[in-house]
């Protein structure tokens, strides 16, 4: 029999697969992929997801046909590598693992025809993205791949294959790992490579099919850079940052492999408006576009680069603790008192090096955008029309969020371009209002503020509202977090107005 072939590696994403001999002939075996029964293993991150248990034993690695596998990698290449906004309306703050399956089962069942049209755009996306959608009928476990920025992320869950037979069952929990691109790429590629070459037909037919998969191997490799990025943005994006290119004012600057053929580091336009489940109007593209341009070719501050790191956003922590750590460790870091009430969030951006800029945008929800990264000036644009941003709490409020998301949301090539909305991950905006509220108001200061007061008072509320210039609903929702209000104190004095669970803004 022969070894397992390896590519990549089991630390970070390896996939394995070796060929075996059907005991059946071949004339008893489907007509279509029939001659490639084998062997395939995933590992990511040291996990064997095709791990499973049959009849009592434990196994790596899953016995099924590999020729759809195969197939279906090279017809979805490119999505799979560069695709990561969903098409269908959804809170993404999941993995496409969660968000996918969970909207599925959601509109499955409906019979609103708008639910229909909505499951149709939703099974697409998944054929595009979900091991299991190579081949419904194989015992593969419920791999999700894409693109999210300038990393792939792998997730899975732990659902059971819908046709197992008995005494099967895979023995993974549910996960996810956001790795380089390369990482995953060449390992994909050079299992799709080895198994193309090394495929063993037995009939005419057979062959076909073998030769059908080199060609589309072949064709798949001579993919353009520029028909590779075309997938993570909208065709009327990709318009406007083209008229740029053709108008002189902005040069490409993607990094792309030509084997495996992807791109391993988007434009700097198409990783800003690429991945985002809105339509932004060409109006606010253009605007947005023209501030990057504005901001390219600039340096960040060195004081504030000491500040910046990746830390990931799958921390087994609530989103809202770990942006009140972030925040802490960056208030430490500037040498602020945890003590002082006021922050001059506007002076202290600046003294980084930060720009602030104000512009009236038409597309509804954008509260602000944050601009960082090797070769552009830090920037921040206010959206002077989201109704948030009308007074100057809520504006200091949007910049010490985007703030968090210039210290801590850059992508693998520590760049930035991240545009704050209803559509970015849940977990990144719940992270970044936390942080924002942190920044502009730790408990020590809150506890002294309210040493001699009672903080049921709406009276008192508005005292530290003022003094802290933040946001009532913000400023409540922290406190509330912070245990200095219990929930019963928190909905009677916000009158019932905010639901518990809605985002602090
Ligand atoms: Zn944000």
């Amino acid at each position: 029999m022969m070894d397992m072939q390896r590519f990549g590696d089991p630390n970070r994403f390896e996939i394995s697969a070796r060929w075996l001999e059907d005991r059946e002939p071949r004339e008893r075996l489907p007509k279509e992929y029939g001659w490639s029964m084998g062997e395939l293993c995933i590992k990511v991150g040291g996990v064997i997801l095709t791990e499973h248990r049959i009849h009592g034993r434990s196994q790596d690695a899953i016995q099924w046909y590999l020729g759809p596998v195969v197939s279906w990698m090279l017809k979805q290449w490119k999505w799979l590598m560069h695709e990561e906004a969903y098409v269908w309306p959804t809170r993404a703050g999941d993995s496409a693992a969660f968000t996918v399956t969970a909207d599925l089962e959601r509109y499955m069942g409906s019979d609103f025809p708008r639910d229909k049209e909505i499951y149709k755009r939703v099974k697409s996306w998944w054929i595009r993205h979900a091991l299991r959608s190579a081949d419904p009928s194989a015992l593969y476990p419920h791999i999700f791949i894409r693109r999210v920025e300038d990393n792939i992320e792998v997730s899975w869950l732990d659902k059971q294959p819908e046709f197992a037979p008995t005494g099967f069952e895979l023995s993974l929990n549910p996960g996810t790992a956001l790795l380089a691109v390369d990482e995953v790429a060449a390992p994909l590629w050079d299992f799709l490579r080895w198994a193309t070459s090394s495929a063993r037909p037995a009939t005419e037919c057979d062959r076909t099919q073998v030769d059908a998969l080199r060609t589309r191997l072949d064709s798949v490799l001579r993919s353009q850079p520029a028909e590779l990025e075309a997938v993570h943005v909208t065709n009327e994006i990709l318009n406007i940052i083209r008229e740029g290119v053709q108008a002189g004012r902005w040069t490409p600057n993607r990094r792309a492999l030509a084997t495996p053929p992807v791109i391993t580091g988007f434009d700097a336009p198409v990783l800003m408006f690429g991945g985002l489940n809105v339509d932004i109007g060409a109006h606010d593209a253009r605007a947005l576009f023209d501030v990057l341009i504005r901001q390219h070719q600039g340096h960040e501050h060195e004081q504030l680069n000491a500040l910046v790191s990746s830390p990931s956003i799958y921390e087994y922590l609530q989103p809202y603790a770990h942006g009140y750590e972030l925040a802490y460790q960056i208030r430490e870091s500037l040498r602020i008192d945890p003590c002082t009430a006021f922050i001059d969030i506007e002076q202290l951006l600046t003294d980084l090096g930060i720009t602030i800029l104000e512009t009236h945008l038409e597309t509804s929800g954008i509260r602000g955008v944050a601009i960082a990264g090797q070769d552009f000036s830090p920037a921040i644009v206010i959206n002077a029309s989201h109704k948030f941003n009308s007074n100057s709490r809520g504006r200091r409020f949007t910049l010490a969020h985007e703030f968090c998301h210039i210290l801590f949301d850059r992508s693998r090539a520590r760049r930035l371009s991240h545009i704050s909305g209803p559509w970015s991950s849940a977990r990144v905006e719940k992270r970044a209002n936390a942080f924002a509220a942190m920044f502009l108001a730790t408990p020590h200061a809150l506890e002294k503020a309210l040493s001699t007061k009672d903080p049921r008072e709406a009276s008192t509320i508005k005292h530290l509202a003022n003094k802290f210039e933040i946001g009532t609903a913000a400023l409540l929702e922290h406190l509330r977090n912070l245990d200095l209000i219990s929930d019963d104190d928190f909905q009677t004095i916000s009158g019932y107005r905010h639901h518990p669970s809605s985002p602090m803004r």
